[in-house]
């Protein structure tokens, strides 16, 4: 679980600078792919932080021994 762990924060890193673009929106590309962005209720780095920490969820549920109890019911129905 502590390899899944690392691989999950080397995976999700973010990769250039932030760009700023038209009407008040940043954007930074993240290591797996997907573009990080702010948004009419959170902001580039609320984003950032989400996408952080479900990644780590993910990684960590993935790699979790079977049987061991949980908050969330795995495997999830359905992911992005
Ligand atoms: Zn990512």
């Amino acid at each position: 679980m502590r390899r899944a762990k690392v691989r999950a924060a080397t995976e999700h890193t973010t990769v250039g600078l932030a760009q700023a673009g038209a009407g008040g929106t940043v954007t930074i590309a993240c290591a797996c792919g997907m573009t990080l962005t702010n948004g009419p209720t959170w902001s580039l780095d609320e984003h950032i932080r989400l996408h952080r920490a479900e990644a780590r969820f993910l990684a960590l549920a993935q790699a979790a021994p079977p049987g061991i109890p949980r908050l969330v019911a795995w495997p999830l129905r359905q992911t992005v």
